[in-house]
């Protein structure tokens, strides 16, 4: 993916220091999805390294995870200039990287961290206050996982009534994360492949009608 050259976001690739495309376990059954860089992301090219990632990791371990377990990401990959908020255009623009994260991570229970990352992966406007701490099945690109969003940390951490309720909503993470895999949503291709015939002789499993 061409993420790391990326110039999508005129004004994103012009002002940042790095890409920061995410980080973590590749292979983790527990992704974050947060915003979008702020200032020292941007500056060591890693996701939630200032105090919301440090109030994030005090939550995980509560729970018995470590940070080293997890996926890390975020719904932009580049700071908004003076950590204003993403842009729409922006928000389309980063999109298809984060869909390709999914898919290649394939994580059981994606938790979206704040309004941003709630309303682009539910597909839905209604707000982090209204949803937070129900888990919900939800098909993200061609994989079909948990969402569970919840507050954003940042927003913890002047505001002890939502630390109180981001941190109850954590202490249901283990539980969710316990749940069988989700039954696969049934994609509808999004354009209509044309029949081609075939010009080799078909491979052994679409002999055995696998396909
Ligand atoms: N806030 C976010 O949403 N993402 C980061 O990477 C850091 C802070």
């Amino acid at each position: 993916m061409a993420a790391r050259q990326c110039t999508r976001c005129a004004e994103l690739a012009g002002t940042r220091t790095s890409v920061v495309f995410g980080a973590g376990n590749a292979d983790a059954e527990l992704m974050f999805v947060g915003e979008a860089p702020g200032a020292n992301e941007d500056l060591q090219g890693l996701p939630f390294v200032g105090a919301a990632g440090k109030l994030l990791e005090q939550l995980l371990g509560e729970i018995g995870l470590s940070r080293s377990e997890v996926f890390i990401a975020n719904v932009l990959k580049c700071r908004p200039p003076g950590n204003r908020d993403p842009q729409p255009g922006e928000i389309e623009n980063c999109r298809p990287y984060l869909i390709r994260q999914v898919e290649l991570i394939e994580p059981r229970v994606i938790c979206t961290l704040g309004n941003f990352a709630t309303k682009l992966l539910r597909g839905h406007p209604a707000g982090i206050t209204r949803v937070h701490g129900e888990p919900e099945v939800r098909a993200i690109g061609n994989h079909t996982v948990r969402l569970y969003p919840l507050f954003h940390p940042a927003a913890a951490l002047y505001t002890p009534s939502t630390l109180e309720t981001l941190r109850a909503d954590f202490t249901r993470l283990p539980a969710i994360l316990a749940l069988a895999p989700p039954v696969p949503i049934a994609l509808t291709p999004a354009v209509e492949i044309e029949p081609v015939e075939p010009s080799a002789p078909p491979r052994e499993a679409e002999q055995l009608g696998l396909f």
